[in-house]
């Protein structure tokens, strides 16, 4: 049995799109049309954005400062391999609890997302904060929305040169503090400064500097909305993490539809109009530059800045707020929406087990570490006394914040001495070997090959105690 595929023929010259009119070919490249972001000055959500852009910016640029006993409260010291955070000192041993905690932050973006949708980039994403702030920075040199295309527009002038400069210095300036920040969180910050500017930092200082300050003014200065819509990949999986009762910012067609303008004191129902007076203020100020009217899309953002524009346009008109409001899906279609649901479920319980489990293991978690190696090239030895010794080495790493000293005994076999140092002083952050020789009376050894344990006891905390267990080899019996 054969089939045919039907072929239609296609006449590029009858295609009238943007795209294809003069040509008769489709461009996959759209050259970006600038959006001119109106600013919302009050509303509900904008104040909560403004909480959190607060203390999050202010957690990141002042955290770098403070010290704890001495200590950075945060400093990845990549050379020597230690991760100061918030007093406690963390190895590349202890590269689990890093591990644990990432599961953590994805099944927590997962959780929140099934819920509440994007709320992770409307409110605390770096690249929204600091879009915002360079929003802000924007807005106040050149003035409004209206006043910015104007200036666009205009001839060069000495007006227009002044204030592009203004504008990009500001930015720069902002990006060179986000720069050094961030370097400095690997790099003592006050050190940092006063090596970069003695000329007496290492190169890759400069070069970090350099890059972290060119990206932050890149991606919140130009890229803007292009991070999140070509760049992000949350915002393309996104998707998967929605159902129809996740709350999402969503224009509530229902009673907005038809929409029209009117003015203001004339009842929606009198011209057959819903509540939506077609302002376009839900557009203009939308930093990705779409229509929320137009139903949920990746690009929006869930910055919820055209929920308040419209309460705003609402209040105004004496319309009831929530044209534009986070709802779900189904209260949309006059259902019910459910809070706990299966997939809610699952990731809470996933979060809440990795919560534990990362507890528990920086509960118990000793910060000491000790590891026995046997001398392999001499397998035993007959003293001046007719005992028969075995060689070790003891390697201690004291991963506390305080020099201990430990007291070293070894035990297993019956009358086994310890014939070196029975104490060893580690310094904080350090790892020390210490060559170990132990001897047995022949008649105590019955195997050729016996397990031994190496205990370690710091004089200072008593429940600071390591055990490690080694074999002691003698005569064959
Ligand atoms: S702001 Fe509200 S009233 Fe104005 S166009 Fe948007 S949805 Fe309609
Ligand atoms: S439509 Fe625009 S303004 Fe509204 S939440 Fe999404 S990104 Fe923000």
């Amino acid at each position: 049995m054969s089939s045919e595929i039907p072929v239609k023929q296609i006449d590029p010259s009858s295609d009238t799109s943007d795209n294809n009119k003069n040509t008769g070919t489709v461009e996959l490249y759209a050259s970006r049309k600038k959006i001119y972001v109106k600013g919302v000055k009050k509303g509900f959500f904008q104040r909560i954005r403004n909480v959190s852009l607060t203390a999050l910016m202010g957690m990141y640029f002042l955290f770098v400062w403070f010290t704890v006993d001495g200590q950075p409260l945060i400093h990845f010291d990549l050379p020597a391999r230690e991760f100061h955070l918030y007093g406690t000192t963390f190895y590349p041993q202890d590269f689990i609890l890093l591990s644990g905690m990432l599961i953590i932050a994805a099944f927590g973006l997962f959780f929140i997302t099934t819920l509440f949708g994007r709320v992770w980039c409307g409110y605390t994403c770096p690249q929204t904060v600091w879009t915002f702030i360079f929003m802000w920075v924007e807005e106040r040199i050149e003035g409004s929305r209206n006043k910015r295309m104007k200036l666009d527009k205009a001839p060069r002038s000495v007006e227009k040169i002044a204030k592009k400069s203004a504008k990009h210095s500001a930015w720069l300036l902002i990006a060179l503090a986000t720069g050094l920040t961030f370097v400095g969180y690997f790099y003592p910050i006050r050190e940092l400064i006063t090596d970069l500017f003695t000329l007496q930092a290492n190169g890759w200082a400069y070069f970090w500097v350099a890059f972290f300050t060119a990206a932050t003014y890149l991606n919140a200065g130009w890229l803007r909305e292009q991070v999140c819509l070509y760049m992000c990949p949350y915002a393309r999986f996104q998707s998967v993490m929605f159902d129809p009762d996740t709350r999402v910012v969503s224009y509530d067609p229902n009673r907005g539809e038809p929409r029209g303008g009117r003015k203001k004191g004339i009842e929606p129902s009198e011209l057959g109009l819903g509540d939506c007076i077609d302002c376009g203020q839900c557009v203009q100020v939308c930093p990705t530059g779409i229509d929320i009217r137009d139903g949920l899309q990746y690009e929006c953002i869930g910055c919820a800045l055209c929920i308040d524009a419209c309460d705003e346009v609402m209040d105004k008109m004496e319309y009831p707020r929530g044209l534009i409001r986070y709802t779900t899906e189904n209260e949309l279609e006059g259902k019910t929406s459910k809070l706990m649901r299966p997939r809610t479920f699952g990731y809470g319980l996933v979060l809440a087990l990795m919560v534990g489990a990362i507890i528990f293991t920086i509960a118990t978690r000793v910060p000491a570490q000790l590891d026995v190696l046997r001398d392999r090239g001499a397998l035993f030895s007959f003293n001046g006394e007719g005992r028969v010794e075995n060689t070790y080495t003891l390697k201690v790493d004291n991963m506390s914040e305080v020099p201990q000293t430990f007291t070293i005994s070894v035990s297993g076999l019956e009358g086994i001495r310890l014939l070196t140092e029975n104490t060893l002083t580690v310094a904080s952050s350090e790892n020390r070997a210490l060559p170990t020789v132990v001897d047995v009376a022949p008649e105590n050894i019955s195997e050729s090959n016996n397990a031994i344990v190496f205990t370690l006891e710091s004089q200072s905390d008593k429940s600071l105690v390591l055990e490690t267990e080694s074999r002691f080899v003698g005569p064959n019996r």
